[in-house]
Parts: C-alpha cells; structure tokens; sequence
C-alpha cells in the first residue's frame, strides 16, 4: 500500500491534527530566542496547505527537547507559538497541556483556527506510546497528518500509536514526502559510482549503517574519530585517540567481511598532544603514544576528494574532525567543499554534517539536506520507519 499525502486528503470543515518536528534549538541564555528555526520553516508548506484547503481547524503538536514527562517551562513550545504567528500572519494559540479541557472549548468557537499543543513530551505518555494518551488526541481531530520526518523513527504516540484511530484517514506531509525521494535516490538503484562518507563520534551506533552501506556502495571512506578503530583493527597505533575496544571488535568484524575492500581509511591526521591543543601534521597512517587524532591530512583529504570528484550519488553522514574548532576543521570543509563541486547527487545524513555544511557556507550546493540525522540513517539502514509504516499499513 502506498503512502497517502496530505493533497489526497478531503479537507473540508475537517479538523485536522498534524504533526511536526519544531525541536529547534532555543537560546541558552534567553529561552525565549530560536537560534535555528529551520524546522518550523520546513513544516509551513504542509501547514499552509491544509489551512488554504478547506480544513475548520488545525491542530499542531510537536515535542521539544528532553523535559522527561515533566511539565519544564524551559522547554515550553511558547517561542515556536510566536514565530509560527509571525509566519501564518495568524493566531496560533498555545494550549496548557496536551490534555487541557480547554482544548476541546477552542474547537467550537470560531476564532482561532490555529491551535498549538504545548510540548507532547510533557507527558511521559508520549514517549511510551500509551495507547490512552494517543487516543486522547486522537478525539480531537477527524484527520490525522505526519510531517515529523526528524521523528518518523520513534513508536511514540503522537508518531505511532495515534495511527490506530485514523483508519485511512492518515496522512503524511510534503516535508515526509520530500526527505523519502532524496532517500529513494541512494536507497533504491543509486546512480554508480555510489560513495559514501561516514565520520563523527558515536562509532557504535554507525556500525550497523557502516555493514549496511558496504552492501550498497561502490566505496566507503571513514574520517572522524570513526576511523580509529578501523585503523586500531588494522594493527596501527593511534596513540591517545578517541577509541574503545568495543569498537575495535565491530571494526574487526566489518574488516573480516568480503565486502572490506570498498574501505578507505585516512593515511595522515592532523592531531595533538592534548583535545584541542596545538596542530600537528601527522605524516602517515600510524599515531605515537603522545598525540590524538582531531582530523584526517592534507593527503587524506586528496585521496577522498578524488573519489568524491568520480562518483555520481554520494551520502555523508558525521563530520571528519573536530570541526567546531577551526585548527581541526580543514578535512570537515574540503570535503565539504569536494561535495559542492561535484555533479553526483549529494544527499547530508543531519545532525553534525549539517553544522559542518553550513560552516562551510555550501549548504545551497548540496542537492539534499535532510533534516533527520537519526531518521535517515534508521531509514538507509531498514528501509522503513516506525512513523511511516504506521501511516501506510495503520499498525496490524
Ligand atoms: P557524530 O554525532 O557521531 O556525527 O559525531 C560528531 C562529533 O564528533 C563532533 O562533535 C566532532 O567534533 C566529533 N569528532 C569528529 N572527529 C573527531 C576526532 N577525531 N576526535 C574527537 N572528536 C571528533
């Protein structure tokens, strides 16, 4: 069964709960300030739609941060609340809580067609998928809309178990719609060459993408503190770099693997003695004792730069360095700079790639920034989301 969209739906004098990722990063210092309000610009095409197509009311829901299931108004959806206004050039009344009985009040009168939720994950309900709270918001709509892409690989209520009481009157947005045809294009017959870069930190949780990705791609280059391990499994030294042995035995294992030959790993670093400290051009593949990996070299960034120029789709996912620290930024923005000067399909994995990409100031060059790191690599990974099954099959 394929996906409906929100421009299949019949909207009229519906009421219409939708949901979103607005998890935007607020203000350390006032909470009141969105730093990036990228993913709320990102939700006004499917918001727009349903408010110029008929709908009586619309509802939107959204989690923010980590409250815990507790009610923190240090991650209230207020600031969201007054930004969408700005941009609907509309009232967008906040309600209490997720529950309030005023909720239900707002959907008989007739002003106030905007109706946002405060924050879903005030409820603990929420991210245990409880089938009474998802029921709950269930009631206060007649059709149901998904646009949380960067949330689509959660069983969380609003995501999962709301879907139980839209038979066929589920939908997902444009935002879903466009983030699934970017993935499609390296998931489903990408063009060849395929490379992909993976770099970052948090090895463990890559591995799996990493043995997933080797099925697929032509070639796959390691940067970032991901490549220790490998290099570790390799029999190099590397010196005091960020490496646990947990990791070394997955690289191990993906290296055993006859597919190990479309590795590429760095053959020079930039490093230091100490996180942070002075930069050193480290010349070769191996680290001494004293010094760190922070980067790959001027040699690595060559070496991948030129499989980059060759290839036609290409994924990248976690940066090759430290690169919020301008010393060891340099291998992060020439690949950066690689992928915007090539014809291939570029598709950006989120999270730190995206930090990356726009430090580098290429963002408009890539072809697809997607807005869910997590998301999209669970999706390369398994080929479906929790938050998309749940829309296309209902939950059975
Ligand atoms: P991830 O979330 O897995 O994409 O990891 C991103 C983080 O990895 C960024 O904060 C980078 O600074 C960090 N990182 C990348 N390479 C290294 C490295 N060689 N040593 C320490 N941290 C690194």
């Amino acid at each position: 069964m394929a996906l409906s969209y929100i421009d299949q739906a019949d909207l009229t004098d519906k009421v219409v709960i939708a949901r979103f990722d607005f998890n935007v990063p607020l203000d350390k210092e006032d909470k009141s300030k969105i730093n990036d309000t990228t993913r709320i610009d990102n939700a006004l095409d499917t918001i727009n739609y349903i408010l110029e197509n008929g709908a009586k009311k619309l509802i939107l829901m959204s989690h923010l941060g980590r409250p815990k299931g507790e009610r923190n108004m240090d991650y209230s959806l207020e600031p969201v609340a007054t930004y969408l206004a700005s941009q609907l050039n509309d009232d967008v009344i906040l309600s209490e809580s997720c529950t309030d009985r005023g909720i239900k009040t707002l959907l008989t009168l007739n002003e106030s067609k905007v109706i946002l939720l405060e924050n879903l994950r005030f409820h603990p309900e929420e991210t245990t998928n409880d089938r009474s709270f998802a029921q709950a918001l269930s009631k206060y709509a007649d059709i149901y809309v998904n646009d949380a892409f960067g949330a689509a690989h959660r069983k969380h209520a609003s995501t999962y178990g709301i879907n139980e009481f839209f038979n066929k009157k589920a939908y997902a947005g444009f935002l879903i719609k466009k983030e699934l045809e970017a993935l499609a294009k390296v998931s489903e017959s990408p063009k060849r060459p395929f490379v992909a870069i993976v770099g970052g930190a948090k090895v463990s949780d890559k591995i799996k993408i990493i043995e997933r990705l080797l099925v697929s791609v032509d070639s796959l280059l390691i940067g970032g503190a991901m490549a220790y391990p490998f290099l570790m499994a390799k029999g190099f030294n590397v010196g005091k770099s960020l490496c646990s042995d947990e990791d070394v035995s997955l690289a191990k294992k993906i290296l055993k693997e006859k597919t190990a030959g479309k590795i590429s790993l760095p053959v020079d670093h930039i490093g230091s003695t100490e996180f942070g400290g002075e930069a050193t051009n480290i010349d070769k593949e191996d680290i001494s004792d004293d010094f760190m990996g922070l980067d790959i070299g001027p040699r690595t960034v060559e070496l991948y730069s030129s499989k980059i120029k060759d290839a036609q789709t290409i994924l990248w996912n976690g940066p090759m360095g430290l690169f919020e620290n301008d010393d060891f930024a340099n291998g992060t923005l020439k690949i950066a700079k690689a992928l915007a000067d090539s014809n291939a399909f570029t598709l950006i994995g989120g999270g730190d790639s995206v930090s990356a990409v726009n430090k580098s100031g290429l963002a408009s060059k890539m072809s697809h920034i997607s807005t869910g790191g997590g998301a999209s690599l669970e999706f390369i990974e398994k080929g479906s989301l929790p938050g998309i099954q749940a829309l296309k099959f209902g939950l059975n």
